[in-house]
């Protein structure tokens, strides 16, 4: 039987706030344990919840974003559960009226575009951790992360594949990132995702069971975890059992899931109106000024940079995956002489390997826009050939100084003098009569050995056009 797969992905986002949903306490990560949980995030009796503006605004900036329904009027909930690392005995969460509702994300896995519906997203606190085997035997609780703020974003069951799991997952990524209002970052758990996985017969119309796959913090490990699962639920019904819902346990070690417990209900969780917090009300003056702030956003970003500086799509996609890159190329492309598509390369080439090997970000750039873009000039006015600019550029890296400077000081400045090159070639042509005759006799491929040698003699300087005709003319005659 053919099988077709089903996945939704739940994820949380932390936000990027600097003091924690309904506490003072500040967000930063490792700090020494519960030196950032004050009597609100320890869950004393008797503390009361404020909720922090900053959250409501960044999770308003994200649906706005996605095209989203935003809920003016937005109910907490508690969630009740009993867990060592959250002593209030209740998450606060939203429930039945989240403040993002229904929206939707395109994203490309590589066979064209494709829309994945965002049900809702929701606010809630995070929580605490345990240390296990911090104090001998005993499991020690860190607070610290008790009250950090969250954006759950659920996809509605969109995805046909691990493929466009992933794709959608890095769209997401890369959109938090960009509107700032998450650092993404995945090793110290800033962006979480739980993934709904099931499989039915291609063509059923009904959903099969699903199972949830949790602990998977890495792009490469959503992949891995999905398939895994696909094929044990296409064993399992192709042996005529039946999956089972669960909560199931990515093992990245050993590349495979297992049971973790049995799929809780929401009605186990006695979800209900959170009676220390007011339902929050957003203001049209909040609203607007969240829409004022909003950036130009990387889809309609991608769309300008393909069509006013001619962009190849993938390209165009690779530079607004990341703000401050998409800055960082207007301001080149804006400050120089040469062609966009060479600002795109050397950027997406020469720039991003350097920047990669060192581990920096582009705002960490050693060579700024300004300084590229004097680069891009030479090579636009012939100065330098694109080879030499490499070098020029390294030495830039290196500190020595902006183009100008480095290839005066270098004395890489291109030789376009026609008389010089010509005597170069003589100089060549009289000491290869060989590759002269085999040229004459039909072998045009000596050009090339020609060519190498003028470049040999100035040592890469001579303008490779002019050479070219140089000794074409030359041999023709
Ligand atoms: P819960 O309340 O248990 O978290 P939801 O109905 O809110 O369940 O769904 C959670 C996630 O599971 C969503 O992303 C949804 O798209 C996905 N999902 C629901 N049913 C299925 C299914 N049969 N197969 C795959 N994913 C599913
Ligand atoms: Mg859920």
């Amino acid at each position: 039987m053919k099988w077709e797969t089903v996945i939704g992905l739940e994820v949380h986002v932390q936000l990027m706030t600097r003091s924690k949903i309904f506490s003072g306490d500040s967000t930063a990560y490792g700090a020494a344990p519960n030196t950032q949980a004050c009597d609100v995030s320890i869950a004393l009796p008797g503390v009361l919840p404020v909720m922090n503006r900053e959250a409501a605004r960044l999770a308003v900036k994200f649906g706005m974003a996605i095209g989203a329904e935003i809920n003016r009027t937005s109910v907490f909930a508690r969630k009740n559960y009993f867990y060592p690392d959250l002593p209030k005995g209740y998450q606060i969460s939203q429930y039945e009226t989240p403040i993002v509702g229904r929206g939707s994300l395109e994203i490309d896995p590589g066979d064209g575009p494709k829309t994945i519906g965002i049900t809702r997203a929701h606010l809630e606190e995070d929580a605490g951790k345990s240390l296990h085997g911090s104090s001998g035997d005993f499991t020690g609780i860190d607070l610290n992360r008790a009250g950090t703020p969250l954006l759950e974003i659920v996809s509605e069951p969109d995805m046909r594949s691990p493929a466009e799991a992933v794709a959608y997952l890095r769209q997401l990524h890369a959109l938090v990132r960009y509107l700032g209002i998450s650092d993404g970052n995945m090793q110290e758990g800033s962006f979480r995702c739980d993934a709904n996985v099931s499989i039915r017969p291609l063509g059923a119309a009904e959903l099969g069971t699903r199972t949830e796959l949790k602990n998977i913090n890495s792009f490469r490990f959503v992949e891995k975890a999905i398939r895994y699962e696909i094929e044990r639920q296409i064993d399992i019904l192709e042996d005529g059992g039946t999956v089972v819902q669960e909560t199931r346990l990515y093992d990245a070690d050993r590349d495979e899931t297992r049971s973790m417990r049995s799929k809780e209900e929401a009605h186990d969780y006695r979800y209900f109106p959170d009676p220390d917090l007011p339902p929050m009300v957003l203001e049209d003056a909040f609203l607007a000024e969240v829409k004022e702030s909003l950036p130009e956003l990387p889809h309609d970003r991608r769309h300008r940079f393909i069509e006013h500086y001619g962009l190849a799509p993938a390209d165009a996609a690779q530079l607004t995956n990341e703000r401050t890159q998409a800055d960082y190329f207007e301001a080149v492309a804006e400050a120089t002489n040469a062609e966009p598509r060479t600002a795109c390369n050397w950027i997406l080439g020469e720039l991003n390997a350097a920047l990669n090997q060192e581990g920096i970000p582009v705002e960490a750039s050693r060579i700024d826009s300004d300084a590229l873009a004097g680069l891009l000039d030479r090579i636009a006015d012939s100065s330098i050939s694109g080879k030499i600019a490499k070098d020029v550029f390294s030495a830039m890296w290196n500190g020595e100084g902006d183009a100008d400077s480095i290839i005066e000081a270098r004395g890489l400045r291109q030789i376009t003098d026609t008389g010089a090159i010509e005597a170069v070639v003589d100089e060549v042509l009289a000491a290869s009569p060989d590759q002269v005759r085999q040229f004459r006799e039909g072998n045009q491929k000596v050009i090339g050995f020609l060519v190498g040698q003028v470049m040999k003699k100035t040592r890469g300087k001579a303008n490779p056009k002019q050479v070219n005709e140089t000794l074409r003319r030359k041999l023709d005659a």
